[in-house]
């Protein structure tokens, strides 16, 4: 027998019934970002690799390490997307969505890449939702960010598991100075530093903070803050910022070493982060980035946006044990014979259409009745619809409840229908009571 291939390291298939809480989280970000005005937009999974140089960062670890960068057949240097944020913008250039046309918001989805070590948390291809905000400069946007992105926290039930870290980076002038005391602060160490931080030293020196070796936790802590070498301006945004949180009732920590992965940034970074999940704490990373749109030939545009890690959310949930059920009903229909067959396939599809939350498997593969209802019942399903030579005749579906001791009854398909949107509703209510 051959072999039986596996799966990449680190790149993980989505099983049933895993799939259906991935959709209820799903669902969830999809409704609460259009409801803040946000439009999806959808770019390919795969983008020239000057892309992300040019925009990541050439001395951060994303394109010093990890990204999965192949020659096409061409000879042209490719990239699996790392991340959304610089494919956003590149489309949006590309597609002229953002100049005079006023403020654009999109939000996107999809499989990243990044050649990481795999452990819980950290996989080779995981996925984000983005959203990135473009056109806005002041300090109300991005409390308007924070909350849509503590609004989908608090929807999908985490809110009591998450807390909020904020920071600003300044902007570029007054990083300059910062950079200037980092670097002093971090040459007097010099001897503690690792091999990564020593290059980063002359390269980019603010990445050292973000640096994941615990053994340098310390020197990190008593570095410069940068809440010394802002300037005026950065200074007002930032404690705008702050004002328009508490008036939201938003609670956060001033955290002055978060800088985040990614060159980009100006002003205000946030990240949302958890003690459930070991190192991979952060579930949501996000801030500002007013240069990224003119770096890549677009005028002068101020952004801003956020990515959520899927991944970790659905590790967290089950953790937690903390699932929210939609609401379903599962039907199983069996019929005598093929004249009902063919009625049923209609029934099935005018019920399907008609109720919302049902699961309804019509039974194929033909078999005498009893060993249907055998099927029904291994199925879990809480009804079976039969339709067999009476009904037909009536115009009727029998309905038998398979897991309740209540009468079976003959129904038209109406008012099935309505039977099965009111045993739905019945358990939203429940869900919604004991949640
Ligand atoms: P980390 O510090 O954990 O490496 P990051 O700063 O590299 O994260 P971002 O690039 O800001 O992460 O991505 C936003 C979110 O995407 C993260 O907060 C996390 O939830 C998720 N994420 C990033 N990298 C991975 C990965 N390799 N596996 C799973 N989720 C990831
Ligand atoms: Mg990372």
């Amino acid at each position: 027998m051959p072999e039986i291939i596996q799966a990449i390291r680190g790149m993980n298939d989505i099983l049933p019934p895993a799939t259906h809480l991935w959709q209820h989280i799903e669902r969830i970000l999809r409704k609460v970002l259009q409801s803040y005005g946000y439009q999806e937009i959808r770019f390919p999974i795969a983008e020239k690799t000057e892309l992300f140089k040019r925009t990541i960062g050439e001395a951060t670890d994303i394109v010093n390490k990890e990204m999965y960068t192949f020659l096409d057949r061409n000879g042209d240097s490719l990239t699996l997307r790392p991340e959304g944020t610089a494919c956003c913008v590149r489309a949006c250039l590309e597609h002229s969505l953002l100049h005079g046309r006023g403020t654009q918001r999109y939000w996107y989805t999809g499989p990243y890449f990044r050649y990481e070590r795999p452990q819980k948390g950290r996989y080779r291809q995981f996925h984000q939702y983005g959203a990135e905000i473009f056109g806005l400069a002041g300090p109300d946007i991005d409390a308007e960010l924070i909350l849509t992105s503590a609004h989908i926290l608090e929807k999908i039930g985490l809110s009591p598991y998450v807390t909020l870290q904020l920071n600003t980076l300044g902007s570029p002038r007054s990083r300059i100075e910062y950079r200037k005391a980092l670097v002093a602060y971090l040459i007097k160490h010099k001897n503690q530093l690792d091999e990564d931080s020593l290059r980063r030293l002359d390269t980019n020196p603010l990445r050292i903070l973000d640096s994941k070796n615990p053994e340098l936790a310390h020197l990190i802590k008593h570095a410069p803050s940068i809440m010394n070498y802002l300037d005026h301006e950065s200074v007002t945004h930032f404690e705008k910022l702050q004002e328009y949180l508490g008036v939201m009732d938003i609670k956060y920590k001033l955290n002055p070493q978060l800088v985040r992965g990614l060159d980009y940034y100006t002003n205000t970074v946030f990240e949302w982060v958890t003690q459930e999940l070991g190192a991979q704490g952060t579930v949501c990373a996000g801030g500002r980035y007013d240069g990224l749109v003119e770096q890549l030939g677009g005028k002068p545009t101020p952004a801003l946006g956020f990515a959520i890690g899927l991944e970790r959310l659905i590790l967290m949930i089950r953790q937690l044990n903390n699932i929210v059920k939609e609401p379903t009903l599962h039907i199983y229909f069996v019929t005598d014979g093929d004249t009902a067959f063919k009625s049923a396939l209609k029934i099935s599809d005018y019920l399907r259409k008609k109720v919302s939350g049902l699961k309804l498997l019509l039974h194929c593969g033909g078999g005498s009745l009893k060993n249907q209802f055998k099927k029904a019942d291994k199925s879990g399903a809480q009804f079976a619809l039969i339709l067999g030579e009476h009904e037909l005749k009536t115009h009727t579906i029998a309905l038998k409840p398979l897991r309740e001791e209540i009468p079976q009854q003959s129904l038209h398909q109406e008012e099935l229908a309505e039977y099965f949107k009111l045993k739905i509703a019945g358990e939203k209510k429940k869900t919604a009571i004991s949640s």
